[in-house]
């Protein structure tokens, strides 16, 4: 597996496996499978509702710990005292004594005090690093250049609609690896349809989902795509032994429309719908 070094010098595999909205009594399933197709990087999140199922996983697999890359994510929290206690129950839900990576889910609610709590579980070495997600680029730089420690991680949407160029160039700049959700436009909105990335695969004897993952991993970006069917699971690892030209890269360039098809951060919507506690009546989640 191709590794990213993250910026206090540890390993992230370049790709991963996420498992938003698997529900927690399939995760482990899901995962296992995961697992057993190769993958040892798992992204998950508190707000997920599936980390007991990850965890039994993680357990069952009986894989070296050390040898896993586990990523969740801290939920907007109704106060910043209240961080270590949802850190220490994450960790208790995946039965694990650490993470490898523990990010800010959402860029609202009190972020910079959250942020320092999370540095303390940082300091103990219960994350190996600290990142954030839905961070747009202003917001990303007023909140490094408003805390000690720099987050090794911005996971942000990225897929051919809405590829995140100039992020990618501010992060880098930055020292912050660029990790991409949606990556497959969560298997709609045409991303897996579209004709310029059809005849790319078909040259290549490859899915268009293979083509998009490769095309993200040639930017450096991690990807961490999702799936509940072992054959795609296995057909979405099996990235390495191809690549795009530059004709290819600059073709996919072309499909940017620069704006997210799902959910702009900046917006009013998004404040009032995701920057409130546990909720998932908000159908984003
Ligand atoms: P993805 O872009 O990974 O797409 C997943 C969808 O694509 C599923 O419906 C899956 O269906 C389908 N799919 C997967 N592989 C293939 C394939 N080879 N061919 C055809 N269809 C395929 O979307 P996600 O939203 O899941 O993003 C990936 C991960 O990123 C999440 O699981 C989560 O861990 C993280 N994430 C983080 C967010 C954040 O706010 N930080 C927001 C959203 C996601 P099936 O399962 O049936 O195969």
């Amino acid at each position: 597996m191709q590794n990213v070094t993250l910026n206090n010098g540890i390993e992230m595999p370049i790709l991963g496996f996420g498992v938003f909205k698997i529900p927690n009594e399939e995760a482990e399933a899901a995962v296992l499978a995961a697992l057993e197709a190769g993958y040892r990087s798992i992204d998950t999140a508190a707000i997920y509702h599936n980390e007991e199922g990850v965890g039994r996983a993680i357990a069952k697999a009986g894989i070296p710990r050390e040898e896993l890359f586990i990523t969740t994510k801290l939920w907007v929290q109704p106060d910043a005292a209240n961080t270590q206690r949802a850190f220490d129950a994450s960790l208790k839900r995946l039965g694990l004594d650490y993470v490898d990576l523990y990010l800010i889910h959402q860029p609202f609610g009190d972020v910079f005090g959250e942020w320092r709590e999370m540095e303390k579980v940082y300091g103990e070495g219960r994350a190996r690093a600290l990142g954030v997600s839905n961070f747009y680029s202003g917001r990303l730089v007023d909140f490094i250049l408003h805390t000690d420690l720099r987050p090794a991680v911005n996971q942000i949407e990225a897929h051919p609609f809405f590829q995140r160029v100039k992020s990618q160039r501010v992060l880098e700049h930055r020292d912050v690896q660029m990790e991409s959700w949606g990556s497959l436009g969560q298997g709609k909105m045409g991303v897996l349809e579209n004709p310029t990335l059809i005849g790319i695969a078909d040259s290549h004897g490859k899915s268009v989902a293979q083509v998009v993952l490769r095309w993200l991993i040639q930017r450096d970006v991690v990807v961490i795509p999702k799936s509940v069917n072992p054959t795609r699971m296995a057909e979405n690892f099996n990235v390495f032994d191809f690549e795009l030209n530059e004709d290819q890269m600059r073709s996919i360039s072309t499909l940017d429309k620069g704006v997210s098809p799902y959910q702009d951060h900046y917006s009013v919507d998004s404040a009032e719908r995701l920057g409130k506690p546990d909720d998932l009546s908000s159908g984003l989640l």
